[in-house]
């Protein structure tokens, strides 16, 4: 079958592989219809993970299942399915528990499985036109429909993206009325403010520095915040400090909470210092999260932090460490969340709003495209170019117009 290989940094290839086989009776073997491009595969494909060569990307797959182990008793061939980007046994201690991004059995070198990811296991991407699925029982969300019908990219949206803008509206505390600022544009930061908003915020805040994507934030009732144009906490604080509404709610006193209650970071340590947005900052988003959000508020980070980066700028960064404002961070009282989505923690219930027409996450992809189209959309996606947001490959079509 074919596949997307990586080669070296900046280089993937379309290739052909052996098809993948079940290997143990609680396995299944799903036919891709979509696979998505992920911000995470960005940081591999740089070459800023270790031990990525040959590997076989793809976390965001979905398909039709083809063959399915002796052991698998509730997903049957023929059955449409969207599997979390986490590979789970789903009974661990920590399965058990919902934390499925820290499944203790399927990688033996750490906490947490994943299709085709640097240090997630041995597990090949879904990229391709086949994928192998283990414990597939838990790991299959079944979905209603046909391939290829109008769900098709919001269903593939449930491997990974929505339910991490979702997770990371849960982690920054996001309830009725609150105000939040998200930080990225992505696909990760547009389904977090979506999400903010399924949950009821009042006011949500979008920062970015790509203008395409800060127009999606815009149309779905988000506000746009250019970090060209000004540090983004001075630029929040002072909307909110020119809006007579919010003004005149405030008793004495309450001024002091001129930011808003809940910060998320989509965006994780390739973040652009907005001094000079060539340049990285790793801390960047951290430490402008630590200054908009108030004393009480939360802050949930999904942005990836990794503790081993080859491309770190010293030797710090290398190893995945960083200053923290940990004076202000006490002072202020704030939660901090983070980590990697347990996707299986909310995908039925955010798979049901999409059906009930209560949720639309695919108003993010910009592009549908062929596996043999990936490795140019892979460079253009690195580029943030020509309103690159979201790219979902279509393994079985050989030309999309
Ligand atoms: P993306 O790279 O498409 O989006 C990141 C956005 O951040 C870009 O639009 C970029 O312009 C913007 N940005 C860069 N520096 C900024 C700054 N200083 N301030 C504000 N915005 C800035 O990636 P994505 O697919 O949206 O993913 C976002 C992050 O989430 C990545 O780090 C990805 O690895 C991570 N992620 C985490 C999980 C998880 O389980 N926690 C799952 C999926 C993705
Ligand atoms: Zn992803």
């Amino acid at each position: 079958m074919r596949a997307i290989v990586y080669k070296k940094p900046n280089r993937v290839a379309v290739e052909t592989v052996p098809d993948p086989e079940l290997e143990l009776p609680t396995d299944a073997i799903v036919r891709i219809t979509s696979a998505g491009i992920c911000g995470s595969d960005l940081h591999m494909y740089e070459g800023r993970t270790p031990d990525s060569d040959g590997m076989r990307f793809g976390h965001e797959n979905m398909g039709v299942v083809e063959s399915i182990g002796t052991a698998v008793l509730n997903i049957k061939v023929g059955d449409r399915v969207v599997m979390p980007f986490n590979v789970a046994c789903g009974s661990c201690f920590n399965c058990a528990r919902g934390y499925t991004n820290a499944c203790l059995v399927v990688n033996p070198d750490g906490v947490s499985g994943g299709y085709g990811y640097s240090g997630m296991g041995p597990y090949a991407g879904g990229q391709a036109e086949r994928l192998r699925v283990p414990f597939a029982d838990f790991n299959c969300l079944k979905l209603p429909g046909q391939p290829g019908d109008d769900f098709e990219d919001d269903f593939l949206l449930l491997s990974d993206v929505f339910p991490t803008g979702y997770h990371a509206a849960v982690l920054a505390g996001v309830e009725p009325g609150d105000s939040v600022a998200v930080f990225g544009a992505g696909p990760v930061g547009l389904l977090a403010a979506y999400s903010s908003l399924l949950r009821g915020a009042a006011e949500v805040y979008v920062v970015d520095g790509i203008r395409e994507r800060l127009a999606r934030a815009q149309e779905i009732g988000a506000i746009p915040i250019d970090y060209n144009r000004g540090e983004p906490c001075k630029q929040i604080q002072k909307m909110r400090s020119e809006n007579h509404f919010i003004q005149g709610a405030q008793r004495p006193g309450e001024n002091k909470m001129s930011g808003v209650m809940c910060g998320i970071d989509a965006v994780g340590y390739q973040a652009r210092s907005f001094d000079d947005p060539k340049q990285e900052n790793p801390i960047q988003v951290i430490e402008e999260l630590v200054h908009v959000v108030n004393p009480t508020g939360r802050i949930g980070i999904v942005g990836v932090y990794f503790a081993e980066d080859p491309g770190g700028a010293d030797k710090s960064a290398k190893h995945g460490q960083f200053r923290l404002p940990l004076g202000d961070i006490f002072e202020k009282g704030l939660t901090i969340g983070t980590g990697q989505t347990p996707v299986k923690k909310y995908n039925a219930y955010l798979r049901d709003l999409i059906i009930a027409g209560r949720a639309k996450p695919s108003f993010i992809v910009s592009h549908r495209l062929t596996l043999e189209e990936a490795p140019a959309a892979y460079e253009k996606f690195d580029q943030r170019s020509d309103g690159y947001t979201k790219v979902i490959l279509k393994p079985e079509v050989s030309s999309i117009s």
